[in-house]
């Protein structure tokens, strides 16, 4: 089943509620399998997301008839294979709000991240001629994140700051678990040249009041970077509605595969930004001397293309629409509101970020009065329960919580509320198990 006309329906489509949620469980093979003899209940998807059968038969057709490399080559398979590519790009910009050609391909959205922070200090390093020197950064010039970001988000800008001279600095952690928008206001000023925030915090799922930054960095004329890992596989997502210059996502979060993400940027952005990636696939002409790049997306694209992930990962998001993501939105806002309210309940449970009630995405972080959290996870196994423990890629926000490590529970369309219920039974039981 590889494209719209052939994929077969989700099991369940529309508002989604706990017998929908079980019709669409049988979509996806490894939610049958038993962890030590019991149901698995995943509730990591905030690492990776679990595949239904409509994205591993698109991955396995796409072998099977039309496995070719992409953009060159007469043949019939390359040009199947190419026009398969191109549509699975058109795809993805139209679930996020992007024309075609903003959708740059990557690895992850790590990779993302990096290629624009390289990029950055390609055209600081003088590459990319005229064009490319509104985005050449140097001493005096601030880039500005958040204390709550994932490393993905953090580093690349850590290191664009060291290679050019350029000064860090970021938005605190507020009280209440969100981010402290008026430290915000003095944070980003007319030094600023670039603001990179979550959208989503893959810790303490709270979301990000967008339009807040946006309209703080345009004050000041500053890049936009949105770290969409965590918003576009849950929310409704239009990136240009949004108003920010680049994002970065991954396929794997959102029921694609492992191996691709996107980065977004604004037409005009990606033509003056210099290359990170060069050799083939990315040139219109080569002399011993020099090369002239393609327009982008390809631009930013060398070398072998990762095509059967792409054609993935467009059966993932036909998957989604075929849901509707509102009806997605909504589902895990209850599983969030469940598992928050359940975690505060629990007494030596401290529940992080937002307190329970408050928005919050379908995904709960919290730590165990005396348990470290590799404990708990390994607890939690033994019982079929899959959770993430550790600091989740997010150390100073840790730090900033007083903390070295937590467990996190999330959500996604394949969990019930008997998952969520199983999750907390068993929470409940972590400190009595360890004589607490
Ligand atoms: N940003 C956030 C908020 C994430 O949750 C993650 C993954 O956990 C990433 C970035 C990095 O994503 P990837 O590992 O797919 O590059």
């Amino acid at each position: 089943m590889s494209d719209a006309t052939t994929q077969t329906l989700p099991s369940a489509t529309g508002p989604l509620d706990d017998a929908a949620v079980a019709q669409l469980k049988h979509d996806f093979p490894i939610l049958n399998r038993t962890v030590d003899g019991q149901r698995l209940v995943y509730l990591d998807t905030g690492a990776t997301s679990q595949n239904p059968t409509q994205v591993l038969d698109a991955e396995r057709e796409y072998y099977e008839r039309r496995n070719s490399a992409v953009h060159r080559g007469a043949h019939s398979l390359a040009v199947e294979a190419t026009d398969a590519f191109e549509d699975a790009r058109e795809t993805i910009a139209g679930f996020v709000g992007a024309q075609t050609e903003e959708i740059v391909w990557t690895s992850n959205a790590t990779e993302a991240l990096n290629l624009l922070s390289y990029s950055l200090s390609n055209a600081s390093a003088g590459l990319g001629g005229a064009e490319a020197a509104r985005f050449a950064l140097g001493p005096g010039d601030e880039i500005v994140t958040t204390e709550m970001e994932h490393h993905a988000n953090l580093i690349p800008w850590q290191q664009l700051a060291a290679r050019t001279g350029a000064t860090l600095r970021y938005v605190p952690l507020g009280e209440d678990g969100l981010l402290d928008y008026e430290a915000a206001e003095d944070v980003i000023g007319p030094a600023t040249r670039i603001v990179a925030f979550t959208h989503v915090s893959n810790v303490l799922g709270s979301i990000t009041d967008v339009d807040r930054l946006v309209a703080l960095a345009r004050r000041h004329d500053a890049l936009t970077v949105l770290d969409a890992c965590q918003s576009v596989p849950h929310l409704p997502v239009n990136f240009a509605r949004l108003g920010v210059d680049f994002a970065a996502f991954s396929g794997h979060k959102m029921l694609g595969p492992t191996g691709i993400g996107a980065l977004y940027g604004r037409r005009e952005l990606l033509r003056d930004l210099p290359p990170f990636l060069t050799g083939g696939s990315m040139i219109t002409r080569v002399t011993m001397e020099e090369a002239e790049f393609m327009e982008p997306p390809m631009k930013f694209e060398a070398g072998t293309q990762r095509v059967s992930q792409a054609v993935a990962w467009a059966a993932a998001v036909r998957y989604l629409e075929a849901i509707g993501m509102d009806h997605v939105a909504a589902w895990e806002a209850s599983l969030g509101h469940r598992l928050a309210e359940g975690v505060a309940a629990i007494e030596g449970v401290r529940l992080l970020g937002p307190e329970a009630g408050r928005e919050r995405a379908g995904l709960v972080s919290l730590s165990v009065d005396g348990v470290h959290p590799h404990d708990v996870g390994q607890l939690l196994d033994t019982r079929g329960i899959a959770v993430r423990v550790g600091h989740h890629c997010a150390q100073p926000l840790h730090r900033a919580l007083g903390i070295t490590a937590s467990t996190r529970a999330s959500a996604y369309i394949y969990n019930t509320t008997d998952d969520v219920d199983r999750f907390l039974e068993h929470l409940a039981g972590v400190r009595g198990f360890f004589g607490l």
